[in-house]
């Protein structure tokens, strides 16, 4: 395993479930660090998707997430439902996503802008809005399910390696030479969940992908009643729309946490800094004074995280070209509700050499992944 954030951690747990002892997992930074993408408390899981492949995958996301918290006797979801709203002339329509859940038998309601506010006290909508609640939408507890499926990986007897930066890789067919600063590992397969630092990894094999790493940033808002923003009461939600705002109710900080989807700008990994984007902040400030005025307040804290996007925004999930022996998983900025069934997955590969789920869509080997300045597709 090279690099142990969200799906790293999530395959280092079901390699090691599957196969026990010979797991070897190498992070570069601490384990649960925030450089990457994975960390804070929370992270949206819905089955409402715009495609049916998505859809079946999350049905996917949900069973593995199950079988992580039996086995561990950890609660890692928490479902609070999940409203998706928006215009009804919008950059991101609902009908795709009403459709793929209609194909997929998930059962959802219509909504309408009296409607949602009379259920949500706290949205302010006009008569063009329109939404689709679907029930079993929550919170995926990111940092917990890290540190869960990193216990539990080391329980089932992977050896995990903290502050061990890869430094080279060479794929020899028969085996596969990883070097660190102070070890030299052979093995017979590798997986890659290399996330804002694939493209450095996978250079080892004189690859490059048309990614690109933007820095996002969460909020927390301390409002003056904090009530009508708890899980029994307030929903995970998605502004679907562009620019298209998120927000979970209130879980882990005193107060709700809001954000706008894919408005950070570009970075490098490693030169990044850490201070919030007052601007990004003050697009999603205006929003909720326009939409749900009561959940501003001080603010509790900005957090900055990354995402590492293709241009398509679909999953990579697939063996390396060339490189029969090594699988890669990127998560193009929605995937830590997909972290345990992409572990999973990516598990399957490695030691069956195949795998049940459709990840067709996720292919290597999808034109636009070749080309080295794509049309980009954020809002989905
Ligand atoms: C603000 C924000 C909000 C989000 N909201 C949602 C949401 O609501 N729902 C959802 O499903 N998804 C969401 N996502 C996306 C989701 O969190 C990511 O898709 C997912 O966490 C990606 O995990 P990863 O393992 O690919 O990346 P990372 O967690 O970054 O892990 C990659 C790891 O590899 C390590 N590494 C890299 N190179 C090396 C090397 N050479 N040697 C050793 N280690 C190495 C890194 O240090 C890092 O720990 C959000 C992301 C952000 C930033």
């Amino acid at each position: 395993m090279l690099g142990l954030g969200g799906i790293g951690s999530g395959a280092a747990y079901w390699l090691a479930r599957e196969a026990g002892g010979g797991i070897l997992g190498l992070e570069q930074f601490e384990l649960g660090h925030v450089r990457g993408e994975s960390q804070d408390h929370s992270r949206i899981i819905r089955l409402s998707y715009h495609r049916p492949d998505y859809v079946q995958f999350a049905k996917l996301a949900y069973l593995a997430w199950a079988a992580v918290e039996a086995d561990s006797g950890t609660r890692l979801i928490l479902k609070t439902g999940g409203l998706d709203l928006g215009p009804r002339v919008s950059a991101i329509p609902l009908e795709s996503y009403m459709q793929s859940m209609e194909a997929g038998g998930v059962p959802f309601e219509r909504l309408d802008a009296a409607e949602i506010m009379r259920r949500w006290p706290p949205f302010r909508l006009s008569d063009d809005i329109h939404g689709i609640f679907q029930a079993d939408s929550g919170i995926a507890m990111a940092a917990r399910a890290n540190a869960v499926h990193q216990s539990m990986a080391k329980q089932h007897g992977a050896l995990l390696r903290e502050h061990t930066p890869v430094t080279a890789i060479e794929d020899a067919g028969d085996e596969i030479v990883v070097a660190t600063a102070d070890a030299t590992y052979r093995c017979g397969k590798l997986v890659i969940a290399a996330g804002p630092w694939s493209n450095r990894a996978l250079a080892h094999f004189g690859l490059r992908l048309p990614l690109e790493v933007t820095k996002e940033q969460v909020t927390y808002f301390a409002p003056s009643d904090i009530r009508p923003f708890t899980p029994e009461r307030f929903p995970v939600w998605i502004w679907m729309d562009d620019p298209s705002f998120y927000g979970m109710p209130v879980f882990g900080e005193a107060g709700p946490k809001v954000a706008q989807d894919a408005g950070g700008k570009p970075v490098e990994p490693d030169a990044r800094s850490f201070d919030p984007d007052i601007e990004n902040l003050k697009r999603v400030t205006d929003f909720l004074e326009r939409r749900m005025p009561s959940a501003l307040g001080p603010v509790i804290y900005t957090k900055t995280c990354l995402y590492t996007l293709t241009p398509d925004r679909d999953f990579l999930i697939d063996v390396v070209p060339s490189h029969p022996n090594i699988t890669i998983a990127i998560g193009a900025g929605h995937a830590f509700k997909f972290a345990s069934a992409i572990g999973k997955v990516l598990a399957e590969l490695t030691l069956r050499g195949r795998t049940d789920a459709d990840l067709s869509l996720f292919s290597y080997r999808r034109p636009i992944l070749e080309l080295a300045d794509p049309p980009k597709t954020y809002m989905v």
